[in-house]
């Protein structure tokens, strides 16, 4: 249910901005009919331009491979059945390069409405390279410019020249170099700067494994090639381009006519919820392109749902009273203008005053609700900033406590070690004073002993004397006698 509904109290001014918002009072230029579509796809290029020069590179990439799929595409369906394996892994391909364009090119780095996980971000990048739209610098350098300088020379697919220029003709016109100013913020990065050097290389070699896949999946090598890399890379072209050139054109502008864009539930399913243009042109900040909860944008559903398990952050929002704000203000200017072309009809003074009457009251309930938004922000700031410093009060508090606790643990421990430290020194002391006079007794035993056994040599040594002497003796006297004399005579035959 659109909630703007319950503020629209007064009748005259409900019916006058249905009848403003009507395709009746705003001419055929932003109502959904298929002939519409058509009168802007056919729809030349508004001013023709003759100072520029081709971009071969892209003339020829691009020229290329819508030939080769031109070629190859009535070949591959003449002689096989496209496979379901083939088509659902080839929508598998499509799904991931738009919504990582849509996450990862124009969300993340094109408008940094959030930020996100490094393995995240090497995923958008990964597949945003397979979707083939030039490297994250050029495309968010372009894009930053398209919203600096939306609808004017200065953008690059300014929608005013017409549907083509938008959709593909400007990539065909050589563009100037890119000015690192515009992308200060992305242009430090080096794996953001890895990815601009090697773009081509790049391109080639995840196409090939985006190729590889397909191939793996279906066993079917040519139709990998035709519709898993060259159908699936035109659909994903197109479908990213119709945001520059239909999502300028063909669809409604709820929140801003100051600039082309619209919104378009059609643009948004093609795009994973780019679609919602005019929101996206008047507030460029929000991570969110369908604000409302109905509108279809799955890539703000993923952000939100990576930011619930922590792998997306800083998710930029903007006030739900600010957009309200903003679309009473677009539908005032569109019902003023409305009245400016009634003149002729009715009694413009009145519907002048019934308008500015109903805006200003709407305006002013917003401002109050504004304000009031504004101070319950506030408080809540304050009272998290109170809680926050009472937190830091309390463990400052914790800290002095664990700090004198500590101290004293370490006093007591310290004069416990001192304690130790007096109990091992007189042990030692001890044992050492033990061990002087165990060993003075032994030196004292052994200086005995060694007297006794001197002692007892002396003893022997006067008793062999003694002996000797007394032997001495006995020779002496054997050696006198006669017998012994005539003993030594010796004897012959
Ligand atoms: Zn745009
Ligand atoms: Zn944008």
């Amino acid at each position: 249910m659109d909630r703007r509904t319950d503020w629209f109290t007064d009748p005259a001014y409900r019916i006058l901005r249905a009848y403003a918002r009507s395709p009746v009072a705003r001419g055929p230029q932003v109502s959904l009919t298929r002939q519409n579509a058509l009168d802007f796809m056919s729809q030349a290029s508004a001013r023709p331009e003759r100072s520029w020069s081709l971009d071969w590179t892209n003339v020829l990439f691009l020229g290329g491979y819508h030939l080769l799929l031109i070629v190859l595409l009535p070949i591959y369906l003449a002689q096989t059945d496209v496979s379901a394996s083939m088509i659902l892994s080839t929508a598998g391909l499509w799904t991931l390069c738009l919504l990582a364009i849509t996450m990862g090119y124009h969300r993340l780095y094109a408008h940094v409405t959030y930020k996100t996980h490094p393995v995240i971000e090497a995923f958008l990048a990964f597949w945003g390279t397979v979707a083939t739209q030039g490297s994250i610098f050029s495309w968010a350098h372009d894009h930053r410019i398209h919203h600096r300088h939306v609808d004017t020379d200065l953008d690059p697919y300014s929608a005013p020249k017409g549907f083509w220029h938008s959709h593909v003709l400007w990539m065909l016109k050589k563009r100037p170099e890119i000015n690192p100013r515009i992308i200060q913020d992305l242009w430090k990065r080096p794996s953001l700067q890895f990815q601009h050097k090697h773009f081509a290389s790049l391109m080639v070699g995840a196409n090939l494994i985006a190729w590889a896949g397909v191939w793996a999946i279906t066993g079917d090598p040519f139709g990998a090639l035709v519709i898993g890399v060259l159908l699936r890379m035109f659909l994903v072209h197109h479908c990213t381009w119709f945001i520059n050139s239909l999502a300028h054109m063909w669809g409604s502008q709820p929140y801003s006519t100051e600039h082309t864009a619209v919104n378009n539930f059609i643009l948004s399913i093609l795009t994973f919820g780019e679609g919602y243009h005019n929101y996206h042109h008047t507030f460029a900040g929000d991570y969110r392109n369908g604000v409302r909860w109905w509108q279809f944008d799955p890539a703000k559903i993923v952000i939100w749902s990576l930011s619930k398990i922590g792998l997306a952050y800083d998710l930029k929002k903007v006030n739900h009273l600010t957009i309200k704000r903003r679309l009473v203000a677009a539908d005032r200017h569109l019902m003023m203008e409305r009245i400016e072309e009634l003149k002729h009809r009715i009694d413009v003074d009145a519907w002048n005053q019934r308008v500015e009457e109903a805006a200003s009251s709407l305006t002013e309930n917003l401002n109050g609700l504004k304000t009031a938004s504004d101070k319950l922000q506030r408080l809540k700031k304050e009272t998290f900033q109170q809680v926050r410093t009472a937190k830091a009060v309390k463990v400052g508090e914790m800290r002095a406590a664990r700090d004198e606790t500590l101290k004293q643990m370490r006093a007591v421990r310290d004069e416990k070690m001192a304690e130790m430290r007096t109990v091992r020194d007189e042990t030692i002391q001890q044992m050492r004073d033990a061990g002087q006079e165990t060993l003075q007794q032994m030196r004292q035993r052994r200086n005995e002993e060694l007297e006794l056994l001197q002692q007892r040599i002396d003893e022997l040594k006067a008793t062999v004397s003694e002996e000797m002497e007394a032997w001495k003796e006995m020779v002496h006297l054997v050696l006198e006698t006669p017998e012994s004399r005539l003993a030594m005579v010796p004897v012959t035959t």
